[in-house]
């Protein structure tokens, strides 16, 4: 346990989602470049209960509950200072392995964070919710790469957690129409359930069909699968110009058509975490403007880590899988 210095706060830990990336880590030991070269702790989706507070914390005091931003960029570095946080050349991100020594994550029972990390919840409001305030923060910033949604026709390949709450959060931004695909049916059904208009299982032949005539139907394609066959295949159903924004990583990198990116003059852009998102995701979860109940699908006690994550990984028996801790 660190010694509370007079900014932080105490945050005894109460519901960690497992998200992508952990898996990632998980499985592989990483993705692209950035690999595991010591023993690292993960999750970085995380709400709990503030246990205590060091002398100068306003914001919140014990016994509230709070939800966790695992992001801690520096403040000062060029990128901070331009508005970036998310690109911070100092950041320190819960459960990450992109610096060394790595920065340890958040599955843990007690947790030590700077107060501006620790953003007040309703005691009304489960753990269990406000530990999707993390990967929402992470769609609203995707959202807000594609540029203005409202009146677009929007397609979401990979209806996963993120996949889902990007569903949501396009919904909230203006989009009039929705299709999201995947290639598990059990999915699906919740892309429907919260929301999408269509959504379409792009394991069958030509799936995307119907979307693909007149060069292509969708005006933003979102790719929250991080699977080069998804990225490939929704390309035809693009409209000449579109914007695609790619969320999703893959373990090994990504070919991609380019020849169809410049015959259709198509945008790609990537999406990177988040900053000012995460305070609006916690409000949009406060104020149910947005229900990511329908989302969690699994909950496992810490003991129980393994049978967690494999079932994590199990994307046709399972969504967002979470711990929850005593
Ligand atoms: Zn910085």
């Amino acid at each position: 346990m660190p010694a509370l210095g007079p900014r932080d706060v105490e945050v005894r830990i109460e519901a960690g989602g497992i998200c992508g990336s952990d898996l990632h880590y998980y499985q592989d030991g990483g993705f692209g470049t950035v690999r595991l070269r010591e023993p690292m702790i993960l999750g970085h989706e995380i709400a709990g209960t503030v246990a205590r507070v060091g002398a100068e914390v306003t914001s919140v005091k014990a016994g509230q509950r709070v939800a966790v931003n695992p992001s801690r960029p520096c403040g000062a570095c060029r990128y901070c200072q331009e508005g970036k946080q998310q690109h911070c050349l100092n950041m320190l991100f819960y459960g990450s392995a992109m610096r060394f020594p790595h920065v340890q994550g958040g599955f843990r029972e007690v947790l030590v964070c700077d107060e501006a990390q620790a953003v007040a919840v309703p005691a009304a409001m489960s753990a269990a919710q406000a530990a999707f305030a993390e990967p929402f923060a992470v769609c609203l910033h995707a959202v807000n790469r594609a540029g203005p949604l409202l009146g677009k026709r929007v397609l979401v390949t990979g209806a996963g957690p993120i996949g889902a709450l990007t569903v949501i959060a396009a919904r909230r931004a203006g989009a009039v129409e929705i299709v999201a695909t995947d290639i598990a049916d059990a999915t699906l059904k919740v892309a429907k359930r919260i929301g999408a208009d269509a959504a379409v299982n792009v394991s069958e032949k030509d799936a995307l069909n119907r979307y693909e005539a007149d060069k292509g139907y969708f005006d933003v394609m979102f790719e929250a699968s991080g699977n080069e066959k998804a990225l490939a295949g929704a390309f035809a159903s693009v409209r000449p110009t579109g914007v695609v924004v790619q969320i999703g990583i893959a373990g090994h990198g990504m070919n991609l058509p380019m020849n169809v990116v410049v015959a259709k003059e198509i945008e790609l852009r990537g999406t990177f975490r988040f900053h000012e998102e995460f305070a609006l995701a916690v409000d949009l979860i406060n104020k149910r403007r947005v229900d990511v109940r329908p989302l969690l699908s699994d909950t496992f006690a810490l003991e129980d880590a393994v049978a967690a994550f494999e079932l994590a990984s199990d994307r046709r028996r399972s969504m967002k899988v979470q711990f929850a801790f005593d």
